[in-house]
């Protein structure tokens, strides 16, 4: 054998089974097609649950540090445009507000720790160095797994390094953490349960100092993590964990019940971006890194 475990996909689920599995002294595998951590992030919130489990492999701290600061407001807002009063204001509490709440109950029904703002692209580089201290995980970057087959006691994978390089690789155990779309999962024949692909969304990050403290919601300034725009596109304007970025989101396919009318179509994304969602402040194309976003 090669390894014990061999974990494809480096995401926020892979990542923690490498810690989780290597803290426990289990030689493992991690194998990431990315070459480096994901950049634009599809996450930005760990429940408490999560949390829970950071705690228990002696990072829940350290992931803190790295996040959005404990005192900030977490409300959602449902809104037509960012210059109106909003249609709901929903109140969340801060992790501060939080850790008070449960501090106050003590029936065992409140979680350990709070949850946590931090973005994917923070969150994977905290875990992936913390994965690459602990001498029986080895991390590989740039490694897609392309196949795998059963022999006898062992799996035998078949991965390509990015220098186009193919190996095989035997363990005892392999793990599909590689996403929604897994392709271990399709190659197990395992369904994916409800409906996929529901509708496309097009992402956009960027960088924004004063939005949250000048939102001109109402009176203003709306101060909060989530704007949900009530429109027929599920618009939606995302904080990250520094408060000066943020990720847009708006439909540009859809095909749930609410199709388009006929001779109507889908606003551009640029549309919704600069007249929809009427976002203040101005925005620039730019390069940016993973973790260099704060
Ligand atoms: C807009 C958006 C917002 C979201 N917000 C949240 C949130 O706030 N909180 C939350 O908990 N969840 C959120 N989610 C869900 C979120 O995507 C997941 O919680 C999180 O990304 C799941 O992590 P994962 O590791 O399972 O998968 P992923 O993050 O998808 O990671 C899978 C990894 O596997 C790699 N991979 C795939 N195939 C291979 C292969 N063959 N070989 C090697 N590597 C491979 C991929 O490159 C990828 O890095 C959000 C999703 C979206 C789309």
């Amino acid at each position: 054998m090669d390894t014990q475990v061999i974990i494809v996909g480096a995401g926020p689920v892979g990542l923690t089974l490498a810690l989780d599995l290597g803290l426990r002294g289990v030689r493992c595998i991690l194998l990431e097609k990315k070459l480096e951590p994901q950049f634009l992030p599809k996450m930005e919130r760990c429940n408490a649950r999560s949390m829970e489990m950071f705690r228990r492999i002696g990072l829940a701290d350290e992931l803190r540090a790295a996040g959005l600061t404990t005192d900030s407001v977490m409300d959602v807002y449902i809104i037509l445009t960012m210059t109106r009063a909003p249609l709901l204001h929903l109140k969340y509490p801060s992790v501060d507000m939080a850790r008070e709440q449960i501090r106050k109950i003590n029936d065992g029904s409140t979680p350990l720790e709070p949850y946590q703002l931090i973005s994917q692209y923070t969150l994977e580089p905290v875990l992936k160095q913390a994965a690459e201290r602990i001498p029986t995980v080895t991390v590989r970057y740039g490694t897609e797994l392309m196949e795998f087959e059963e022999d006898g006691p062992s799996v035998v994978a078949t991965v390509r390094s990015s220098d186009g390089r193919s190996r095989k690789i035997r363990a005892a155990y392999l793990v599909g953490c590689d996403g929604g779309s897994s392709s271990v999962r399709r190659q197990l024949g395992i369904p994916l349960r409800g409906e996929a692909n529901l509708a496309k969304f097009r992402q956009g990050l960027y960088r924004c100092d004063e939005l949250y403290d000048r939102l001109p919601l109402g009176e203003g300034p709306g101060r909060g993590r989530h704007y949900l725009v009530a429109d027929e596109w599920a618009t939606f304007l995302i904080m990250q964990d520094s408060k000066r970025h943020w990720t847009l989101h708006a439909a540009v396919e859809w095909r749930m019940a609410s199709e388009p009318p006929p001779g109507r179509s889908l606003p551009s994304w640029a549309r919704i971006s600069g007249r929809r969602c009427r976002t203040p402040g101005h925005s620039r194309r730019g390069s940016w890194h993973e973790h260099r976003c704060r």
